[in-house]
């Protein structure tokens, strides 16, 4: 039976506890209690009795119960999407909440369906050695506030299917959602196998420096991924850092504008911008970066922002005054230097939710602020080249390198140019689209590791080499 959204929030919220408002309309919607070290503690604990029994659970049974997880999570999916956009503020239509809680349940039937066998690495005759993936123990999953029921799943299924047990921190922006997934996956799983903490980043560097803890899975910016690296120094847990990114689009001479303006719009702004690997910085080569800022401020300006229950919205606020206010003095700073900006620019400051109206800036200095800074929000640089290789330079100049993208007619010369970006990712003709069955990580201070597919199941597990 599903739950309604009274009962899903009565299950998770505390009255009394830090007041949890809507960031569209300022309204309070429940209360969390932050977890204390003494919970932290416990929560760990009672992962790590339970992790040696899911270790010894049939892969086939831990399989059905990450479908079993998925239908739960479909039963539900009304009054998660619903919390979710109310706490987290992205709509419930478009690319957002309800597409979140669905993405959740398709990455754990993805996840229970990707195929893992021991190798067989040399078998001459007189050699045989195989390497298995056995359970790492217990994970600790840090997540962000921007998807943050998406980027739990991420970490939670893979560490659940090898044979883990995970407690899990959601960002203190997005507590009842990150609260409310877990619940609803612990109405099928055996007790202990997922428990969750909360609170800011003391819970988070009590979990990473905890000597139970055996990996850390982690979402979030570059400088808390530094501070769990020092953290985690004594113990040595095995760690998967997705950091901040940066990325870059280069639209090449060849481009069709009219063709290109939705995908690129959707690269930069899905979830408002607030996403790792979304668009940030938009190099247009001269000869049509003017149809090309036309084309895309056209699109932008027919995309519906506003309050996310709003059933007719697409984009919503941004999640906390915090990232307003990054958006806004970036913004800001262009402006004074001189930029364009073709759409957008003025938000209405005195509103009561964190509304940024979606933003373009042309004719923008590729050294400015707002294209070397991560704004991660509804305002988007677009930089004008004439040499490929200045596009290349300025893309590559910068320590991120999650994602990036190249826009061109000719996919052959465009796959040229990707070889030479360094980014984990490089999409030809789209931004920021991800697949359980391709891995995904980033490179240079966009972290290391890689989620999704096998690859994202191996780096939940410990390689062991039987060797006889
Ligand atoms: P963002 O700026 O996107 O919120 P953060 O890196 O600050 O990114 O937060 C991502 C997650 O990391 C959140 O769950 C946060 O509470 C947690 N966190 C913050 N500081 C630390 C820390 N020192 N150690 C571990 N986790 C932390």
């Amino acid at each position: 039976m599903s739950l309604t959204y009274d009962e899903l929030l009565a299950a998770i919220t505390t009255p009394g506890g830090r007041e949890v408002r809507d960031p569209a309309t300022g309204e309070v919607i429940g209360a969390v209690a932050d977890s204390d070290p003494a919970d932290v503690a416990a929560a760990i604990a009672t992962a790590k009795a339970a992790q040696p029994g899911w270790a010894a659970t049939p892969d086939a049974r831990r399989r059905a119960l990450l479908h079993e997880a998925a239908d739960a999570i479909e039963a539900d999916a009304e009054a998660l999407a619903l919390l979710l956009s109310r706490e987290q503020g992205k709509p419930l239509n478009g690319p957002n909440a309800r597409f979140e809680v669905g993405a959740c349940a398709a990455w754990l039937r993805a996840t229970a369906e990707t195929p893992i066998e021991p190798e067989v690495v040399v078998d001459d005759g007189t050699t045989y050695a195989e390497l298995h993936y056995r359970p790492v123990g217990v994970v600790g999953a840090i997540t962000p506030w921007n998807w943050p029921m998406m980027i739990a799943i991420w970490q939670i299924a893979p560490a659940l299917r090898m044979g883990n047990a995970v407690v899990a921190k959601p960002s203190e922006h997005t507590t009842l959602s990150g609260l409310a997934l877990v619940h609803v996956l612990d109405s099928v799983l055996p007790a202990g196998v997922l428990v969750p903490i909360t609170g800011a980043g003391e819970a988070g560097a009590a979990l990473a420096a905890s000597p139970e803890i055996d990996k850390i899975m982690f979402t979030g910016s570059t400088a808390t991924g530094r501070r769990i690296v020092e953290s985690t120094a004594a113990n040595l847990p095995r760690l998967t850092l997705e950091l901040g990114g940066n990325d870059a689009g280069i639209v090449l001479a060849d481009a069709d504008p009219k063709a290109i303006a939705e995908g690129l719009f959707w690269g930069a702004f899905i979830n408002t911008g607030q996403t790792c690997a979304a668009l940030k910085r938009l190099y247009v080569h001269d000869s049509i970066y003017d149809e090309v800022v036309a084309e895309l401020a056209a699109f932008a300006a027919g995309v519906p922002m506003g309050v996310g229950t709003d059933e007719a919205n697409v984009l919503g606020p941004l999640q906390n005054a915090m990232q307003f206010d990054i958006v806004d003095r970036l913004v800001e700073a262009a402006k004074a230097d001189g930029a364009r900006v073709v759409l957008g620019g003025e938000p209405d400051r005195a509103a009561a939710g964190y509304f940024y109206p979606t933003t373009i800036v042309a004719d923008i200095d590729p050294a400015a602020a707002l294209v070397v800074e991560e704004q991660f929000g509804p305002a988007l640089p677009v930089v004008r080249y004439a040499d490929l290789e200045d596009a290349l330079a300025h893309a590559n100049a910068l320590d991120a390198g999650l994602g990036a993208s190249v826009w061109s007619s000719d996919r052959a010369r465009a796959r040229e140019v990707a070889a030479r970006l360094q980014a984990g990712t490089v999409w030809i003709n789209s931004h920021g689209g991800v697949d359980p069955r391709i891995p995904f990580g980033g490179v240079k201070a966009s972290g290391y590791g890689l989620e999704f597919g096998v690859d994202g199941l191996k780096a939940v597990a410990v390689p062991q080499v039987v060797n006889g």
